[in-house]
C-alpha cells in the first residue's frame, strides 16, 4: 500500500499487484486468512474471500459497504496498518501523518489529560502541542516527536495512572486544605434536549425541563463551592452534539456533564445509568470512567434507584469533548417509582447534591494517597 494516487475502484473479477497490496492488508488485519496452499504468495485475484473480507473491514470501521476497494476504502486500510511504534511520529504541515498509530496517540494523550485536538487519526498542530506538553511534564526532549522514549515514557504509564490525570495528582499531592474545593475548576453542564426537542415526556412535564432544572440544581450547588460552571443551553435552544462538545472545548473545561433520563415501552424498565467514552475493548478514558462510577453511585446511594452500572461508549458528546465526559441518566420516566422521584423537586436536589459530591471527590481525592508504587511524581523544574 504505497502510492496515495488516484485509482481505479477494485472488486471482484479484479486481479493485478494493487489487488496483491489490498490481499496483503487485509491479510495483515487478520481479516483474510493465510492460504496454506498458497504459501507467502498474497495472489493477485479478487476473490469471493477478499470480497467478504473488505465487507468486514467497511463495515467495522463505519465506511458504506461494498465489498470494493474505492478511495476511502483504500485510505482506511493505509491508515489501519500503521500500529503505535511502527514509525516516527511528527507534525508534517504538508502531508499531516494518518493512521490508527496516531489515533492511538492523542487517545492516550487525552486519556493523561493533554489537549491533542480530537482523536481523528490526523497528527496535526493540536496533537504536537498537547505532545510537547506531555514530553515537558515527564522531563522528555520537547520535540514534538513520538519516538521510542516518548513511547516507552506513554507504555509506562500506561493504564497505570488509574486515579485521574497526573496534573490532578501532583496537585492533589501538594493539596493544603484551604477554601472552597472547587475553586479554578471549569464545569459544563449539559442538559439534553430542549427547545422543540422535548425528549421523552411525563405527563405535563418534558426530559427536557427536567435536566434543565436539574442541570440549574448542579450549577448553584458547583458554583458555591467556587468551580466555575456554564450551562449548554437555556431553555429555548437544542444545540447539536458538535455545538454542545465546541461549546466545552472551548470554555476549556475540566470536566463535562450531560444530563438525560430515560423511558421504555416496559413500566419495569428503571434505575440510573453512567456512561463515559471508551470502545469497550481498547482505550478509554481513566477519569471519565471514574467520575461516571462516583457520580452514579453517589446517586444510587442517596435516592435509593436501581444501579444500572457504568458504560463505555464512543457516542460523538463522549469522544468530541477533550476533557473527561460523562453522560448521566438519572432514572426512567416511564417507571411509576422513578418518575414519582424524578417529579418531586427536593429529589431533583438530591441528584444534584450527589453530583457535587461526586465532582468533589474527582478533583479531591479524598485518597490524597494516590497509586503510590504505580506513579512515580515527576520533578518539577
Ligand atoms: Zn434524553
Amino acid at each position: 500500500m504505497g502510492s496515495e494516487s488516484s485509482m481505479e475502484p477494485l472488486g471482484p473479477g479484479s486481479t493485478g499487484p494493487a489487488v496483491a497490496d489490498v490481499r496483503a492488508a487485509l491479510r495483515s488485519l487478520g481479516l483474510l486468512a493465510v492460504d496454506a496452499a498458497a504459501g507467502e504468495s498474497v495472489g493477485e485475484e479478487y476473490d469471493p474471500a477478499t470480497e467478504l473480507a473488505v465487507r468486514h473491514f467497511q463495515q467495522v470501521r463505519g465506511l458504506s459497504v461494498d465489498g470494493r476497494v474505492g478511495e476511502e476504502t483504500y485510505r482506511a486500510l493505509s491508515e489501519a496498518r500503521w500500529s503505535l511504534g511502527d514509525r516516527l511520529l511528527h507534525h508534517d504541515p504538508e502531508r499531516p501523518m494518518r493512521g490508527d498509530d496516531v489515533t492511538n496517540l492523542q487517545e492516550r494523550l487525552l486519556e493523561l489529560g493533554y489537549d491533542a485536538g480530537r482523536a481523528d487519526g490526523i497528527f496535526g498542530r493540536e496533537t504536537e502541542t498537547g505532545l510537547r506538553a506531555f514530553q515537558r511534564d515527564y522531563g522528555l526532549t520537547a520535540d514534538g516527536t513520538c519516538g521510542p522514549g516518548t513511547l516507552r515514557a506513554l507504555r509506562q504509564l500506561g493504564r497505570k495512572v488509574t486515579g485521574g490525570r497526573p496534573q490532578l495528582l501532583r496537585q492533589s499531592a501538594n493539596f493544603v486544605d484551604s477554601g472552597p474545593h472547587l475553586i479554578g475548576r471549569r464545569i459544563v453542564v449539559d442538559p439534553g434536549h430542549g427547545g422543540a426537542d422535548t425528549g421523552f415526556t411525563a405527563g405535563e412535564t418534558t426530559e427536557a425541563d427536567l435536566v434543565l432544572d436539574l442541570a440549574s440544581r448542579i450549577e448553584g450547588r458547583l458554583a458555591a463551592a467556587g468551580a466555575t460552571v456554564y450551562l449548554t443551553r437555556g431553555r429555548d435552544q437544542n444545540p447539536t452534539a458538535e455545538q454542545r462538545t465546541a461549546f466545552a472545548n472551548d470554555a476549556r473545561a475540566d470536566l463535562f456533564i450531560s444530563l438525560h433520563m430515560d423511558a421504555h415501552g416496559s413500566e419495569h424498565a428503571r434505575g440510573v445509568a453512567s456512561y463515559y467514552y471508551g470502545t469497550g475493548s481498547g482505550t478509554s478514558s481513566t477519569v471519565g470512567e471514574r467520575f461516571a462510577d462516583l457520580a452514579r453511585r453517589e446517586m444510587v446511594a442517596r435516592t435509593g434507584m436501581l444501579d444500572l452500572g457504568g458504560h463505555p461508549k464512543t457516542w460523538d458528546l463522549l469522544r468530541w469533548t477533550r476533557m473527561p465526559a460523562v453522560r448521566l441518566d438519572c432514572g426512567y420516566l416511564s417507571h411509576p417509582v422513578d418518575r414519582l422521584l424524578l417529579l418531586d423537586a427536593r429529589l431533583r436536589g438530591t441528584v444534584a447534591s450527589a453530583v457535587l459530591a461526586a465532582v468533589q471527590r474527582l478533583f479531591l481525592p479524598a485518597e490524597a494517597d494516590p497509586p503510590t508504587g504505580t506513579f512515580v511524581l515527576p520533578q518539577k523544574v
